[in-house]
């Protein structure tokens, strides 16, 4: 079983998969966690390190569907190690897939455009590419304001230099991913909307944890 944790960043996707590989292991299941990108790993991780850091231009000069390349070819560059994973463990667990392509170069674009644009990522990563399609994808939903004071905590990353990087420095554009994400799980079977945010406050990673582990346990029992 493929699981995605999907969210904006900030959102707690990292503490959570973890959390989730825990209660899996715990559990006796046997999983594993990949990080997408693969920063320092592939090629094409680190030419997104690149991106991320500003080295091609501002977010908005490099063409959606030239960065959703990156993105989907640090997939194609990780696929054998991913059918690897999925043979030998029960769940993979991808802090972040195929959907994160989707719903932030998505975000660039609005109406007929942006449907043409995911229809055209969706291409590149299961038609093309002929990436294994999650079984389950979780998001975690949060405002783009809150994620940013999470953003704040992070510690520092190895492939940027920044506090934030150009994604992560950018409220509305976090905004929008936020609503793209929103509509496509509104219209996908498969997602669940896990709420980071409770009136106002982040709610505590635990709860959070429990309402994930609620879902797989439920996915893995049906
Ligand atoms: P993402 O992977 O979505 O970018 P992280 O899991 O890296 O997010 O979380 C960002 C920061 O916020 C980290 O420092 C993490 O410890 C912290 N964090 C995550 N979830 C919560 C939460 N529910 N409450 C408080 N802090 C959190």
């Amino acid at each position: 079983m493929l699981i995605a944790i999907e969210g904006i960043d900030g959102s707690g996707k990292g503490t959570q998969a973890k959390l989730l590989l825990d209660r899996l292991l715990a559990a006796n299941v046997s999983a594993a966690l990949v990080s997408f990108p693969r920063y320092s790993l592939t090629h094409f991780g680190r030419t997104i390190g690149r991106f991320l850091n500003g080295e091609f231009g501002a977010l908005n000069d490099v063409d959606p569907h030239l960065a959703a390349t990156l993105y989907a070819s640090d997939r194609f560059e990780s696929k054998s190690f991913l059918l690897e994973q999925l043979q030998q463990f029960e769940v993979v667990i991808c802090d972040r897939y195929v959907a994160s392509n989707t719903a932030h170069q998505g975000a660039k674009r609005n109406g007929a455009e942006r449907r043409a644009l995911q229809d055209w990522i969706a291409q590149t990563e299961y038609g093309v590419f002929a990436l294994p399609r999650a079984d389950l994808t979780i998001l975690l939903d949060l405002s783009a304001e809150l994620a940013q004071s999470l953003i704040a905590k992070k510690a520092q990353r190895d492939y940027t230099d920044k506090k934030a990087d150009i994604q992560e420095a950018d409220v509305s554009y976090l905004s929008s991913v936020r609503e793209v994400y929103l509509d496509v799980a509104a219209a996908e079977v498969n997602w669940q909307r896990v709420p980071v945010e409770l009136d106002g406050q982040i709610r505590s990673i635990d709860d959070i944890s429990h309402d994930i582990w609620r879902i797989v346990s439920l996915k893995r029992g049906s």
